[in-house]
């Protein structure tokens, strides 16, 4: 008996998750259908996706940009209906013919929409990491509330997810450590500058930093890699997601990228998830979970790959995963904090504005000068994102 296809909001569309995404459902056309597509203003790439996926809908978050894409896609006859704006991103978010959407907008930007899915019941399928980071109480409790499914895409927590026992009500309910979970080793290749001198970190330019070893992905995340900030944002992630504390989440270096992370058991056992790294192993587990369908990747090759290397992270090297797991401890808005900080210092960096050592200094300035409170609402969250980015800008405008 042959079943309808689901439907899938892909908000990040353009973006590297969302285009690796794409990749995935193309494969499985019986199973998946795209219902909308949105971005923020790369317009001809999202027309292309709409020629080939014909969505429903596609958004831009970009007024000229759906002007530009409403007129092209007019020109090639697609029926894909144009929309634009904040509000936009919500509907196709929350529509009620949506079965499943992937969060992959970057950074605080996707919280709104990735939150109305949530608010819908939805299946949502979370790369945007910084939406848990800044706001994962109030994000979890509403996905209880609301009775949506959360399965992790990073990597390291979709390799944690397939690890950890599969009845996870009862982590969720009860904590990590009440299933028999000693800690979780969360995988770290340690990025482009493992092994450059400390000195020589001041002069690294953006090209650099956005060329990772062992994964291709979008600008940000790419130098949140190199700054090793990325691993801190994944604790605290792992923190919301599993229902444990910091103090349960080890980082361990491992250049390689194949084990993409582990979980140890109280009787010694430590189950580790292995794979070539590519994004689409963990979306195809989450698209079809709990099912398991094809996604591309080829064969792990561990003959080839001959040799798996561990070691402990270097907190001089990388300041910013120290703090972000003083951020972590401190619980609060102080994660938020640190990650408008970071988004700031990021954008800074990449247009050249300040140095890649400064971007440490920037969220440690900040963190220092902003009280952390327990958030009781969206706006509370909101409100520390905006105090913090500001004090960012202000720091960086006085250098
Ligand atoms: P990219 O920068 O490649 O793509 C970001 C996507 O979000 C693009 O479609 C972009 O549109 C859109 N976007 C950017 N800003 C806005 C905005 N203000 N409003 C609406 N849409 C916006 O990012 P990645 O795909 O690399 O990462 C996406 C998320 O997934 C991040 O949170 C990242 O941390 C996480 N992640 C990524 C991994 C990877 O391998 N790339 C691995 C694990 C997690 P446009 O193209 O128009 O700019």
């Amino acid at each position: 008996m042959s079943t309808d296809p689901q439907l899938i909001t892909v908000l990040g569309a353009t973006g590297s998750i969302g285009v690796s995404t794409l990749d995935v459902i193309s494969r499985h056309p019986d199973r998946y259908k795209v219902f909308a597509l949105t971005a923020d203003r790369r317009w001809q790439l999202l027309a292309t996706q709409c020629l080939v996926h014909q969505p429903r809908y596609a958004v831009l978050k970009d007024y000229a940009a759906a002007l530009e894409l409403e007129a092209e896609l007019r020109r090639q006859g697609c029926p894909t209906e144009v929309l634009q704006g904040d509000e936009a991103l919500e509907l196709v978010a929350a529509h009620d013919q949506v079965d499943t959407v992937m969060a992959a907008i970057v950074g605080a930007a996707g919280l709104l929409p990735t939150l109305a899915a949530v608010k819908a019941g939805k299946k949502i399928l979370l790369a945007n990491k910084e939406v848990l980071v800044m706001a994962g109480g109030l994000f979890t409790r509403a996905v209880a509330e609301h009775g949506a499914t959360l399965l992790p895409i990073d990597s390291e927590h979709n390799a944690i997810f397939q690890c950890l026992p599969s009845h996870r009500e009862n982590y969720l309910q009860d904590g990590l450590q009440t299933c028999g979970v000693r800690k979780i080793l969360l995988t770290a290749s340690g990025g482009p500058f493992r092994n450059t001198p400390i000195v020589d970190l001041r002069k690294v330019t953006p090209e650099q930093a956005c060329a990772h070893p062992n994964w291709s992905m979008g600008q940000k995340i790419s130098v949140d890699s190199a700054t090793m900030l990325n691993k801190g944002l994944e604790l605290i992630e792992a923190c919301w997601l599993f229902n444990t504390r910091p103090h349960n989440v080890q980082v361990v270096v491992h250049p390689q990228s194949v084990i993409h992370s582990m979980v140890e058991y109280v009787d010694g056992s430590v189950l580790a998830q292995l794979g070539n790294p590519d994004m689409r192993t963990p979306i195809a587990h989450a698209l079809a979970w709990p099912d398991r369908i094809e996604s591309g990747v080829a064969t792990l090759d561990l003959i080839a790959i001959a040799r798996l290397d561990f070691s402990a992270p270097d907190y001089t090297r990388f300041p910013c995963l120290r703090l972000a797991q003083e951020a972590a401890e401190i619980s609060g808005t102080a994660p938020a904090i640190l990650n408008a900080a970071n988004e700031v210092a990021v954008a800074a960096f990449l247009q050249r504005r300040i140095r890649f050592d400064q971007i440490a200094v920037v969220i440690e300035q900040v963190l220092s000068r902003l009280d952390s409170c327990e958030p009781e609402d969206l706006a509370h969250v909101q409100s520390a994102d905006a105090d913090a980015r500001a004090m960012a800008n202000q720091l960086i405008a006085s250098w």
